[in-house]
């Protein structure tokens, strides 16, 4: 089986940069992260497929060689290459958190405790996840946006950095467990000796007990207060999406690691414009001589005004189609377009001379309607754009 091109893997030149190569792999890990396609094999595949291409090429020494010699060059080397897509999904998802951190994406999926915690002593009282909801206009939405925000909600405590102690000494390590949060217990079956492991009761698998409290917190290792998050919003969010920072929500009791911050999209309407997926619908008004004669117009649009040229003899309900200038995919190169109907303004008031004007017009034959038989229906219209 011969393997895919990583820059094709990843859609981006050969000569794209790191932080394009990064963007572009967010891209792909998104749209085929297995969260979003529930039993979807192929698109597994295309997940892991695209976590490989990306190890490969954020390495500047793996990529060099792949440029060199491609696949051959990378083979058989660092974890699982050669086989095929034979990076398992815990490698997968613990490159996730090497990589982005705290950053958006590491937990865009609210997945954010997956993988390489596992055995590990858990401290504290994990916090709270937060919910916040964050307004966009569609510029914003159309480009995307770095939001700082404010959120009230639990922080660590300075005083006692977190752990609700008083002091170092006031930090005890369990007795019951000697530091471990676990306990061993053997029983004797008829089969032998079993050892079975579980959570120490007398510290909760903290590992530690405190003798004496933080005053500031209480002994809680946090405190209500306040933190301004800065949050990378993709472009071509929708109303009702939910983005998942990890981390950032209510921070844990006794060095509990933190709650989420949940980010509830909301879209702010336009004056003018109004979305329709990725799909902008536009009314223009045009007076009638306009529409008789042609005439060039300015249309506002998701990203500043767009020139328009309405030829001579437009009908009313005619759509034009402006291409690309719809909402960008959240998670693919698809972009929408910007759909403007033409309304033809009727006069609501006449003076004595207009009037007169019109009656005599509305006796020639041109103004008789006789509408082109091969002109599509209004329905036929309609189903099309919406397809
Ligand atoms: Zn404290
Ligand atoms: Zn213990």
């Amino acid at each position: 089986m011969s393997k895919r091109d990583y820059y094709e893997i990843l859609g981006v030149a050969k000569t794209a940069s790191a932080d394009e190569i990064k963007k572009a792999y967010r891209k792909v890990a998104m749209q085929f992260h297995p969260d979003r396609n529930p039993g979807d094999k192929a698109a597994e595949e295309k997940f892991k497929e695209a976590a490989e291409a990306y190890e490969v090429l954020s390495d500047a020494d793996k990529k060099a060689q792949y440029d060199r010699y491609g696949h051959a060059g990378v083979s058989g080397q660092g974890r699982g290459f050669g086989g095929g897509g034979s990076m398992n999904m815990e490698d997968i998802f613990s490159q996730f958190g090497d990589i982005f951190g705290d950053d958006l994406f590491g937990s865009f999926f609210g997945g954010g405790q997956r993988g390489g915690r596992a055995g590990q002593r858990s401290r504290g009282v994990r916090g709270n996840n937060l919910r916040v909801k964050l307004k966009l206009n569609y510029e914003e939405i159309a480009k995307g946006v770095t939001k700082n925000i404010k959120v009230k909600k639990h922080v660590s405590c300075i005083t006692c950095e977190g752990s609700g102690a008083k002091d170092k000494g006031s930090m005890q390590t369990c007795g019951g467990c000697g530091g471990s949060g676990q306990v061993r217990r053997v029983q004797n079956t008829f089969l032998g000796q079993m050892q079975t492991v579980t959570t120490c009761p007398n510290c909760h698998g903290e590992g530690s007990t405190i003798t004496a409290k933080c005053s500031s917190c209480k002994g809680e290792g946090r405190v209500f207060g306040e933190e301004t998050v800065s949050i990378d919003i993709p472009a071509g969010v929708q109303e009702g999406m939910q983005l998942n920072v990890s981390g950032k929500g209510n921070a844990g009791e006794r060095g509990g690691m933190p709650g989420d911050l949940i980010i509830l999209i909301e879209e702010e309407a336009h004056k003018e414009l109004y979305r329709e997926g990725l799909n902008v619908a536009y009314e223009l008004h045009l007076s009638f001589p306009d529409a008789v004669f042609g005439t060039q117009v300015e249309v506002p649009t998701i990203d500043g005004k767009a020139k328009i040229k309405i030829p001579a003899g437009t009908q009313s309900g005619k759509i034009l189609r402006l291409k690309g200038k719809g909402f960008p995919s959240v998670n693919s190169y698809e972009k929408g377009d910007q759909l403007v109907q033409v309304s033809v303004w009727t006069p609501q008031e006449l003076n004595t001379e207009e009037k007169a004007l019109l009656e005599k017009l509305g006796q020639s034959p041109n103004f008789k309607p006789s509408p082109d038989k091969n002109d599509k229906s209004f329905f036929d219209k309609v189903k099309e754009i919406f397809s």
